[in-house]
């Protein structure tokens, strides 16, 4: 950005570029004699009034073409704090927003930079609290940032150091994320100065040898650029570009790559009036320089999320020199350089600053995350609402698309589940599945930036599982999977608790036990210490999970019965109806299986673990070939995690058959195989495919065969009857 000294004239042709109605510019006029009145008498370290200094944010607020509230904000944002002034007296003077903006922009300066990483942390929350409320707080506060950065000479070094250290973590991110580039650039330059002397040093004295050799090879490509454009009816304007200091250091260091290597390339910027203009002239330059492969980048089709538009791409010149060629219209320029700011220069007359902020807020997609994000995080400690922030929008680094095309940005390696979590709690916690640029994906997909994702639904999921903690990249996410399950977890044990009373009763009204005795509640809360538990509700919990017995509740009510005789007779009772204790029949499916929420997708049996009905299974998703179902424990799905999807088995009434391969190991014998086939005939199962083979010993043999079943159920009672068989020492069923 241009440093003027700026004086009253100097500042009012600024406002007066775009501000011309009466009102507002009475106010500004106010607001200008009210800060100079008010901090009269107070100097600067530079010595300087400090009437200056507001000045200089005012200005430099006008040159980003500010509305006139964030203007007198502006002028006015030392005075709560400085001069004592109180909040009503500004509301008063000027008007309700503006207060609240001085007195926002006052209370982020309050908590002062301290040397432990909380306080620190508990500072830049407010920073975000502040911003959420209100954008143009955050812009006031990074111009008034801005002027202490280039008047920070005069603070002692130590000082410098802190608040250098401060602008390059917290508020350059910040101006970038709102799109205000010019003032990263110059913040980023100033803090890099005074951290790093030195090298701040070496590289503009690099910079400053190799401008004019650098300046004549712009020149000539832009000579080139002309001409070819001359005849083409393009409106354009084109002009080289330099690269700020640290922006070179940065990438000399994460790239690791000589001053060189970096500066190597030369940087031209081409502004014209449409979009399709953008696209000609791309297309015009790739015809007569030869394009880099894979620096192609479309922004205008795909806006950054600080709504950032440009083409770039880097071409070859017969000589070998790199260009990095930016094409972009007038309004995205002003956006690229000016970011939200820009925005205030696009409207016209009047403002109205209501609309002014929500325009903004809808133009940044990442703006509502932050919000909802500290919505969400009110508890959660300072640090790590900081890291929280840090990781999942400053650092974040994937952009992927709704089919709406609304974009949401991820931290790198992020899956369809962040996706979905980042979407809403509800998307996430109903999701079966991600479709990802068109293509069925499992869940744990990393995402690339452009990738279109859907995520699919569905009422019935079994929602977030623990297997989903390790999917997800995101915090957010992570802390809505933790908060579901626990929720379920206590929803589950309360219905346990009740379902366990309910089978107490049950039983003991089917014993036909002494319901007085037994229902009483005392009686029961004497004896759940007997057997190592904590509580009657914990003693529920165990019955419904069946890791308590009723007969063991039972006998303890009984030892504490003095009169017993009866019901001892019921306890015999008891043990008999257990026993007899009916199987309950199970509906059987016809071959189907759900892939969770997800219809008309081919699903298949796999060939080599061959689940029957009833089995654990799990879905794998096939190239070209739908989905395969395996059971869980299948050694070829073994290492397998990222083309698993959830399956289960679809209830029906149709019965179907499923076929399974068991070995039966036997003692050998004549009638070995007469015997297992009589056995199958008689519960019913049919054999596709029989294979023996005796042992070298000649003792033994075994027997694979492939039976039809209908469930595991029914497998498990010939398993149980093979056994049966004299001759037989083992059955198992095996993957072949
Ligand atoms: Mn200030």
């Amino acid at each position: 950005m241009k440093r003027v000294e700026v004086t009253k004239d100097v500042f009012f042709k600024e406002v007066k570029k775009y501000i011309s109605d009466p009102v507002s510019l009475d106010m500004i006029t106010r607001a200008y004699n009210f800060a100079q009145e008010k901090h009269e008498g107070q100097f600067r370290k530079s010595g300087e009034p400090y009437f200056v200094h507001v000045l200089n944010v005012g200005y430099i607020l006008a040159t980003l073409t500010a509305g006139p509230q964030t203007i007198c904000a502006g002028l006015l944002h030392d005075t709560i704090e400085d001069c004592g002034v109180p909040f009503e007296e500004i509301e008063s003077l000027f008007d309700h927003d503006i207060a609240t903006l001085v007195d926002a922009v006052s209370k982020i300066g309050s908590l002062k930079f301290k040397d432990e990483k909380e306080y620190q942390a508990a500072n830049h929350r407010k920073i975000f609290i502040a911003m959420a409320k209100d954008v143009r707080v955050i812009i006031i506060k990074l111009v008034d940032r801005l002027h202490n950065m280039r008047t920070l000479m005069y603070q002692p070094v130590e000082k410098q150091k802190k608040i250098s250290q401060e602008t390059l973590q917290v508020y350059a991110p910040i101006a970038h994320r709102l799109g205000l580039a010019e003032i990263k650039n110059e913040l980023e330059d100033l803090s890099f100065m005074y951290l790093e002397n030195e090298k701040y040093h070496e590289i503009a004295n690099l910079l400053e040898a190799k401008k004019s050799e650098r300046e004549a090879i712009v020149e000539q490509m832009i000579i080139n650029i002309d001409h070819m454009l001359a005849d083409k009816k393009i409106e354009y304007r084109i002009f080289g570009r330099s690269k700020h200091i640290y922006s070179i250091y940065h990438k000399m260091e994460t790239k690791n790559k000589t001053f060189d290597e970096i500066y190597d390339l030369y940087a031209i910027r081409i502004i014209t009036k449409t979009e399709l203009n953008c696209y000609e002239i791309l297309g015009y330059i790739h015809n007569s320089y030869k394009p880099i492969n894979g620096r192609l980048k479309d922004y205008i089709a795909m806006p950054k999320s600080n709504m950032y538009q440009s083409l770039h791409t880097s071409v070859l010149d017969g000589n070998g020199n790199i260009f990095e060629v930016q094409i972009r219209t007038e309004e995205m320029n002003m956006i690229a350089e000016m970011g939200v700011a820009a925005h205030w220069a696009y409207k016209e007359g009047k403002y109205n600053n209501a609309t002014e902020q929500k325009e903004i807020e809808n133009k940044l997609g990442w703006y509502h995350d932050m919000i909802s994000m500290m919505n969400e995080s009110k508890l959660a400690h300072p640090t790590e609402f900081m890291s929280q922030i840090k990781k999942e929008i400053f650092e974040a680094n994937v952009y992927v698309m709704t089919p709406k095309g609304r974009i949401i940005e991820l931290q790198n390696g992020s899956t369809p589940l962040d996706f979905a979590y980042r979407v809403h709690t509800e998307v996430g916690n109903n999701a079966v599945g991600a479709i990802v640029n068109g293509v069925l994906v499992p869940l744990n997909t990393v995402l690339k930036t452009g990738d279109v994702v859907q995520i699919k639904t569905s009422k019935q999921s079994n929602g977030p599982s623990e297997d989903w903690l390790k999917i997800v990249k995101t915090t957010t996410a992570r802390n809505k999977i933790r908060a579901f399950l626990l929720k379920r977890e206590n929803d589950n044990k309360s219905e346990q608790i009740e379902k366990g009373e309910k089978i107490y009763q049950e039983e003991i009204k089917k014993r036909g036990l002494d319901e007085k005795y037994y229902f009483d509640k005392s009686r029961l809360e004497n004896i759940y210490s007997q057997l190592s538990l904590n509580s009657y509700d914990e003693l529920m919990y165990a019955l419904a999970n069946k890791s308590v017995t009723i007969v063991q509740i039972i006998e303890k009510l009984q030892k504490n019965k003095i009169t017993s005789m009866a019901d001892n007779d019921s306890l015999t009772k008891m043990f008999q109806q257990r026993t007899a204790k009916k199987t309950n029949k199970k509906t059987y499916t016809n071959c189907q299986v759900e892939v969770e929420g997800l219809s008309n997708i081919m699903v298949n049996i796999a060939g080599c673990c061959m689940p029957i009905y009833g089995d654990d299974i799990v879905g794998y998703i096939t190239k070209g070939q739908g989905v395969k179902v395996h059971r869980r424990d299948c050694p070829n799905i073994a290492n397998e995690t990222s083309r698993l999807i959830n399956v289960k088995w679809l209830e029906s009434k149709v019965e179907s058959q499923y076929e399974c391969w068991l070995r039966v190991d036997a003692t050998d014998y004549p009638y070995l195989i007469n015997d297992i086939v009589t056995m199958l005939a008689q519960y019913k199962v049919s054999l596709s495919a029989i294979k023996s083979e005796s042992l070298p010993d000649k003792v033994n043999a075994f027997v694979e065969i492939k039976v039809k079943v209908k469930d595991l159920e029914q497998l498990q009672i010939l398993i149980t009857n093979l056994k049966k068989i004299n001759a037989v020492n083992d059955v198992k069923r095996i993957i072949k």
